[in-house]
């Protein structure tokens, strides 16, 4: 039998002093990803009302999709006889899948947003949303869910997860993990981390023989996911004990994504006590962050890549990012206002449109609002952390992070 191909890879270049931050290539069967990297995220395969010939334009270098989404809409089977998700979408770029746990648990008990930036102190482990019925149960082996799209019953293991990623076909897949909130208590947190950990190794075992299975395919990547909340121990733990997971054939995890619950606060420590602990030859991806102070304490403290879906969700409801902040480009005083929307972005949209005609659009409730500042959002996005990785190589992060977060106001 044909070796697979292998062909994926991480080559670390210029490091910050005394930290964790770096700048890298991730080789990819579909193409590289320069280092640390913003990952637009596509849920459904498509970033929302942008055409991915754009989404080039604007310097974006992969697409992460959601594997839950695509699962039950159109179904992984389509996307592979399509050729895989990049060839699907007409992305010809690096692609990301999530793993679906997120989404299946996620919406399962109807919280919306798990990583909450905001402090709690009520503690339980049986929270649901309100005005939300549960629509998940988790359990040693999987997750027993409804769709939100029918009702339909379904259920999610490590296997199946693997088994719809590679379907997919993204060059970086995530192991199924369980995902808590910061309502959970320290006990249910570790069961969770234990839980995360098998999982981990049932996804090694399932991966390594799906891709010798499917070796004609291009090689596929595969991210433990770390969880263990706000509690330095058990992150820690969490690394070391993914890092010595193998399967049968020796198959290692190809990179870390860090996820789980956390406060904004701990974000840096959080990212700091798993870089300490994972190897640094190895990617690190931060699920979910966006906004500027996020992605510098990220960067600083070793991690790679980062997506989220906040730059095109703000976008389609009229928040427009700029190097001031964030400001909704629907309100009234834009009406007369025949500039750009940010005169130092160089984005299409910035570039021909003025906030009143935007504003007209959102008023007008067209279309062309949502794509129109998507575009800028997602390069605003883009364009900052490349402007990081920039700094990074040229020596002058922290002049750079001090120089940006004065003038941004959250
Ligand atoms: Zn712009």
């Amino acid at each position: 039998m044909a070796a697979p191909d292998t062909s994926f890879s991480f080559t670390i270049g210029a490091r910050l002093e005394d930290r964790h931050g770096r700048a890298g290539v991730i080789e990819t069967p579909h193409g590289r990803i320069a280092t640390p990297a913003f990952i637009p995220v596509g849920t459904k395969a498509t970033v929302k009302s942008v055409l991915p010939e754009t989404m080039k334009e604007i310097g974006a270098q992969a697409v992460l999709a959601n594997a839950y989404h695509l699962y039950l809409q159109p179904g992984p089977d389509i996307v592979d006889e399509a050729g895989g998700l990049a060839k699907f979408m007409n992305w010809h770029g690096p692609t990301f899948t999530d793993s679906g746990g997120f989404q299946v648990m996620s919406l399962g008990v109807g919280f919306k947003k798990v990583i909450a930036m905001e402090a709690v102190d009520v503690r339980s482990d049986d929270v649901i949303a309100k005005g939300k019925e549960r629509l998940a149960t988790v359990d040693d082996d999987g997750v027993t869910f409804r769709s939100h799209l029918d009702g339909s019953r379904h259920r999610f293991t490590p296997e199946v997860s693997m088994g719809i990623q590679h379907g997919l076909g993204a060059d970086i897949m995530f192991a199924f993990d369980e995902l808590t909130t910061l309502l959970n208590t320290r006990e249910y947190q570790e069961k969770s981390v234990r839980r995360t950990h098998e999982w981990a190794q049932r996804c090694i075992d399932e991966h390594e023989r799906l891709t010798v299975e499917r070796a004609h395919h291009p090689y596929q990547a595969l991210f433990a996911v770390i969880q263990g909340a706000q509690y330095e121990d058990l992150r820690r733990k969490a690394c070391r004990d993914l890092e010595a997971i193998r399967g049968a054939a020796g198959t290692e995890f190809d990179g870390y994504g860090i996820g789980g619950a956390l406060e904004k606060h701990n974000l840096g420590a959080i990212v700091g006590w798993c870089c300490d602990e994972l190897p640094e030859h190895k990617p690190r991806h931060m699920l979910g962050i966006s906004e500027p102070e996020d992605i510098f304490v990220a960067v600083e403290n070793g991690a790679d890549t980062f997506d989220c879906v906040n730059p095109s969700r703000v976008a389609r409801n009229a928040a427009i990012y700029v190097a001031e902040g964030r400001f909704n480009i629907d309100t009234r005083r834009f009406r007369r206002d025949f500039t750009p929307i940010d005169d130092s972005c160089d984005c299409y949209t910035c570039a021909n449109y003025t906030r009143a005609y935007i504003h007209h659009l959102f008023k007008a409730k067209e279309m062309l609002a949502s794509t129109l500042c998507t575009i800028h959002n997602e390069r605003f996005t883009i364009r900052l952390v490349d402007r990081i990785r920039d700094s990074i190589e040229g020596g002058y992060f922290d002049e750079f992070k001090e120089e940006t977060l004065r003038v941004w106001k959250r």
